[in-house]
């Protein structure tokens, strides 16, 4: 017997740490990402700041009306 469980866990560890790190940073990537993409096209509310369709005239998270801060 070559290795044991103890030595082949020891090999795998830093490789498993790699692994994570490249992992946890790709996930905080694709938020940022996600984050950009949101408000693509999008207008925020006046009244609570998320994110809706500027077609809207109603807030679909708090139910304000908002046509009459729509600039046209
Ligand atoms: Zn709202």
């Amino acid at each position: 017997m070559l290795f044991g469980t103890l030595e082949i866990l020891l090999c795998l560890a830093p490789v498993m740490l790699v692994i994570f790190t490249i992992g946890v940073g790709l996930v905080a990537q694709n938020k940022a990402l996600d984050r950009k993409e949101k408000w693509r096209g999008l207008i925020p509310c006046p009244h609570c700041q998320k994110a809706l369709n500027p077609e809207a005239y109603i807030c679909r998270f708090c139910r304000k009306e908002l046509y009459e801060f729509i600039p046209n």
